[in-house]
């Protein structure tokens, strides 16, 4: 099964920081797809012989993606998040499964036991806040 990461950070001067979000698809074949969108814009693709090639593209770069994993970038990012709330179907705290995403600050999701009340997990948004 292909396996997504995804990274949050910040590029640029220091005075004036852009956040990016660098996201790594592995295909079930070890091919890399990596597509970095931020203060610029670019998709790799490695492959397992050790082949590479990369657009800096700002279009092309989440085309490349599309083309290489069948998803958007922001379709990877949702997949991801939804792969690590599966993983979370049990409530630390009391072991129960009724776990429900409620919207917590701005841009915030939080993954709450219905049973006690435990936050399970959270998401955040950036992009809903700026
Ligand atoms: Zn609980």
């Amino acid at each position: 099964m292909a396996n997504i990461k995804i990274k949050h950070g910040s590029e640029g001067p220091k005075w004036d920081p852009y956040g990016f979000t660098e996201i790594e698809f592995t295909k079930t074949d070890g091919t890399v797809v990596t597509y970095h969108g931020g203060l610029a814009e670019w998709c790799k693709v490695e492959y397992k012989d050790g082949k590479k090639y990369l657009i800096d593209n700002l279009e092309e770069s989440s085309i490349l993606f599309k083309l290489e994993t069948g998803l958007t970038p922001d379709e990877a990012e949702e997949w991801y998040y939804k792969m690590e709330a599966s993983k979370e179907k049990q409530c630390q705290e009391c072991g129960s499964r009724k776990l429900e995403w409620k919207s917590g600050y701005p841009g915030e999701e939080l993954l709450i036991c219905s049973k006690c009340g435990e936050v399970a997990n959270c998401h955040f948004d950036e992009s809903a806040v700026i």
